[in-house]
């Protein structure tokens, strides 16, 4: 995912628009312990404009992601749609730190477009917002049905206590 910067060096104020449909070159990835997939090809549009020495990039980004529930451990498929602006210096002297530098005559986003959409999936997937989880017993998933596991939630202060009466 390649901007040339030709036509926005040339005309201050006129936006020059893109659009990419494609896979990154590395599909998967690891966030916090679980890997994800990257389902659908990222589908990047937008513009970039120039004022002065400042390009200023505009986008919207669709995909979909494999992902893990983190109650039933399922795979599933959640879909990113998101829109992001960044900031391009063209005067790398400049030290603004909210800029991104540019070297050369073209701009690649690849790795700005994967770090947006992992800034933006959720942190606690869920297949489902009321999915049931697994039992903590035998490990059946309860979104797809039940199991005669009793869960004997008995505190265990009150264990010790019977454990003493029974002595007696
Ligand atoms: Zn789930
Ligand atoms: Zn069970």
């Amino acid at each position: 995912m390649e901007i040339s910067l030709a036509e926005v060096f040339a005309n201050e104020g006129v936006k020059k628009f893109f659009e990419f449909d494609e896979f990154p070159k590395e599909d998967r990835f690891e966030f916090n312990g679980e890997e994800l997939r990257i389902l659908k090809p990222l589908q990047v549009s937008g513009y970039i404009i120039r004022y002065e020495e400042k390009i200023s990039l505009q986008m919207g980004i669709k995909t979909s992601i494999q992902r893990i529930c983190s109650r039933c451990l399922t795979a599933f498929e959640e879909s990113i749609d998101i829109m992001a602006n960044f900031t391009f210096g063209k005067d790398n002297k400049d030290a603004d730190n909210d800029s991104i530098p540019i070297y050369g005559d073209s701009i690649v986003i690849d790795e700005i477009v994967i770090d947006e959409v992992l800034s933006q999936i959720s942190m606690k997937p869920l297949c489902n917002t009321d999915c049931n989880g697994l039992c903590p017993i035998c490990g059946t998933n309860k979104n797809l049905g039940q199991c005669d596991c009793v869960i004997d939630e008995v505190d265990p202060r009150l264990e010790i206590l019977k454990s003493l009466l029974e002595k007696e």
